[in-house]
């Protein structure tokens, strides 16, 4: 449904984007991960027909960034990094101001202002100013704003960022609803866990550069990060503690937990055979720990570094 072909995209002698490519598959939840700075916006600003890129093309549904931008406008929503919202109307005002941008018909547009209030679960609050709202409640109103004409497709850049978790899992039900009914969502954040919670697909990127992308299950294997195993024995015996690591040169001695850890590649299998191992050399477990991967072992053994705020 969107193709983004070897894209690049300077500011002045910044590289927000270089020779970026990616598919997204009509239904599917497109999370594209990364820190500040990385080049999520400029994707969204090119996505939405704002931002020309200096190379590359991208084509929306049949249409091309290039040429068709009212055509990809109709068909796409986009609830923007920063709120719009005009804080002294209601929340019912700013979708008639919103959805007025659109030559919806009147009655259509109440109609889906009505829909889209019921989405959000703001209904009871529509004929309430947005300055009586909290941050997490302008988000929502700012996700209903984008979707007052029906669109395929829903970009969210940030939508959870400074959100109370209330209201980041109010954001997520949201979304979670909308995809549900059939829309393709792409959906930015630098959150580890928010991209592992729903994303289909997963766009690592940072400093203007994929690093990696696909399913978690591919991200896994394309960073050959193994679950890891931690044998917490019951007293350091240095002579059964080296038996054990010179008879396996996989297995590491830490001491300062007095423990024993593995690197897996099947956890499952190979948990019985290892216990087996440390036994037989003569030590008494205390403690199993067992770690399996997720996306921020993902991450931090592809980019040598830890995704902070
Ligand atoms: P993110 O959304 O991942 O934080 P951005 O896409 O906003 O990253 O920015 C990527 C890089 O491009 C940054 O270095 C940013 O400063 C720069 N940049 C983005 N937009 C502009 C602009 N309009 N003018 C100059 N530099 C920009
Ligand atoms: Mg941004």
């Amino acid at each position: 449904m969107i193709e983004v072909r070897a894209v690049s995209k300077s500011f002045g002698n910044i590289k927000a984007l270089e020779n970026v490519s990616f598919d997204i598959e009509k239904g599917e939840i497109f999370g594209i991960l990364g820190p500040n700075g990385a080049g999520k916006s400029t994707i969204v600003n090119i996505l939405n027909t704002l931002v020309k890129p200096d190379m590359g093309d991208v084509i929306i549904d049949g249409f091309n960034i290039r040429n068709d931008d009212d055509s990809i406008k109709l068909i796409m929503g986009v609830v923007p990094q920063e709120i719009a919202l005009y804080e002294e109307l209601s929340a019912y005002e700013n979708l008639m101001f919103w959805g007025g941008l659109y030559n919806i018909p009147k009655p259509e547009l109440k109609k889906n202002i009505n829909k889209t209030l019921e989405i959000v679960d703001l209904a009871g609050r529509k004929d309430d100013r947005i300055k009586t709202f909290s941050g997490g409640m302008k988000r929502r109103i700012n996700i209903a704003c984008s979707m007052l004409h029906n669109p395929k497709i829903l970009v969210l850049d940030e939508p959870t960022a400074g959100v109370d978790p209330q209201n980041r899992n109010h954001i997520f039900e949201v979304i979670e609803r909308l995809n549900y009914e059939g829309i393709t969502i792409i959906y930015t954040t630098h959150y580890m866990e928010e991209a592992e919670r729903f994303c289909d697909k997963i766009s690592i990127i940072d400093v203007g550069h994929i690093i990696a992308q696909g399913t978690l299950k591919e991200l896994r294997q394309i960073s050959n990060v193994k679950d890891l195993l931690t044998i917490k024995l019951a007293a350091a015996e240095s002579e059964i503690i080296s038996r054990i690591t010179s008879e396996n040169p996989l297995f590491r001695y830490e001491s300062a937990s007095n423990s024993i850890k593995v690197e897996c590649i099947n956890i499952g299998k190979e948990t019985s055979v290892i216990i087996n191992q440390i036994q037989n050399a003569g030590a008494v477990i205390e403690r199993i720990y067992t770690q399996g991967t997720n996306l921020e072992s993902i991450y931090l053994k592809l980019t040598g570094k830890e995704l902070r705020d």
